[in-house]
């Protein structure tokens, strides 16, 4: 299987930014060559066209993809602990298998028809917790998107579902699917017991997986940690050995010096999330500071790298003259390394020979000259997903002319529709959840 993307103009690595004009030929699943075809081979026609590697969500929950337009009953949360209470832990306690699967396809369906071809995903839903990573990876598969999933163990909803949390993950190593790679999900250190966190770490041992984890989203996450622990909540997670270059943190918000010396040290990934951080208030994360392996993640919000990227780009810029557009692209670039690491395809972000072919072709015909020189101005200032036209994921052609091309949208978009008014039905006759952290004010 052989198909040339024609006459384009070729982004091939975002940091540094690389542009070039030529063909990008791919051969059963990746790219054999950027430059002129040496065989015959079907072509897509790329003319007017920018080719870009398939855009990386470091970190996103498909599972409240049914969750957008809902309304809200109970008394409007004021702080980031009652959004939990009162929205996400009453949403993920009212999944179902149906509706995780149907959340999954949504969520999955948007990314990629915005440019993105893998998802990080941190999934949850404690009243369906079997066989739920296996809903999950079917969903993506039937679209064909790439994807780095694991299950959000907490022990909020006590130590059964605790325990089931983790088997999950040995349930899925097991049978997982092609595109799908398992990393081990734990929810925040302020949800989180000695016991259930040095089991995560375990099984990160065990799978040869990284941690992914929330980590002081809020000052409530901090003020558990010394409440119960005495100490902050890099150190917890690096004397529980949850600290290592496989790592992924997300947020990272409220973290101190000594706790960013310690992230930089371990090599961890930090997966930053900006729209989400102003949508829930809970502060600026320090991402200069962070360094080189910080990513760029939705929380949730949709698949829209783009629109993330850009908003990083405009909350970053608006505190710290030194943030750049090229920062915007390094932060994507960052977000490929990772699910590279993760996914053990060392060249996967990149348009280089050997690498899986993820690419995304956008119909963005560049009203200035685009070089590599100001490929940062031309993504912050002027490409989206609105240009998104064709998009590829381990060389087959998902999205065609801004369609699906596996799977019948309309159908199921009518069917999540169906399941997201059960769903919120559900919602509804769950009340807030009683957990609370230690050491609030
Ligand atoms: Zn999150």
């Amino acid at each position: 299987m052989s198909l040339v993307l024609s006459g384009g103009t070729v982004v091939t690595s975002l940091d540094p930014p690389s542009v070039v004009s030529g063909d990008v030929v791919i051969h059963e699943g990746r790219i054999d060559a950027v430059g002129p075809a040496p065989w015959e081979a079907e072509r897509l026609d790329c003319s007017g066209c920018v080719v870009i590697p398939g855009n990386v969500c470091a970190h996103h929950h498909l599972y409240s993809a049914l969750a957008r337009g809902m309304p809200h009953r109970l008394e409007p949360p004021q702080s980031f602990v009652q959004i939990l209470q009162r929205v996400w832990w009453r949403l993920d306690r009212a999944l179902d298998q149906g509706s995780i699967w149907l959340s999954a396809w949504s969520g999955g369906a948007d990314a990629l028809l915005s440019g993105t071809t893998t998802i990080v995903d941190h999934h949850a839903s404690p009243n369906a917790i079997e066989d739920s990573l296996e809903h999950v990876a079917s969903a993506l598969e039937q679209l064909g998107v790439r994807s780095v999933l694991c299950y959000e163990v907490t022990d909020r909803d006590g130590p059964e579902r605790a325990a089931a949390g983790l088997e999950e993950h040995r349930r899925f190593a097991k049978t997982r699917r092609g595109l799908s790679t398992p990393m081990v999900g734990a929810h925040a250190s302020f949800t989180l017991s000695d016991e259930t966190l040095e089991g995560c770490v375990s099984l990160a041992d065990e799978l040869g997986a990284g941690i992914h984890i929330h980590v002081a989203e809020d000052a409530a996450d901090q003020l558990d940690a010394r409440a119960r622990f005495g100490k902050r909540v890099v150190e917890r997670l690096a004397d529980a050995g949850a600290l290592t270059e496989r790592s992924l943190l997300a947020h990272c918000v409220h973290v101190d010096e000594r706790e960013i010396d310690l992230i930089r040290e371990a090599g961890a990934w930090v997966a930053h999330n900006s729209r989400s951080n102003m949508n829930n208030r809970v502060g600026r994360a320090p991402v200069g500071a962070l360094g080189d392996r910080v990513a760029l993640g939705t929380d949730g919000i949709d698949g829209d790298l783009f629109a993330e990227s850009q908003a990083a780009y405009w909350r970053g810029r608006e505190a710290d003259p030194s943030v750049d557009p090229t920062w915007a692209l390094a932060r994507l670039a960052a977000s490929g390394r990772l699910a590279a690491a993760a996914t053990g395809e060392p060249l996967l972000g990149r348009i280089e020979p050997g690498a899986p072919a993820d690419v995304v072709v956008l119909a963005y015909d560049p009203p200035t000259p685009l070089a590599s020189e100001n490929l940062g101005g031309h993504w912050v200032f002027g490409m989206s997903a609105r240009h998104v036209r064709d998009v590829l994921v381990d060389g087959e052609v998902v999205v065609r002319e801004g369609r699906l091309t596996r799977t019948a949208a309309d159908e199921i978009h009518g069917r999540c529709r169906e399941a997201a008014e059960d769903l919120w039905r559900r919602i509804d006759e769950t009340p807030a959840h009683a957990f609370e952290p230690e050491g609030a004010p």
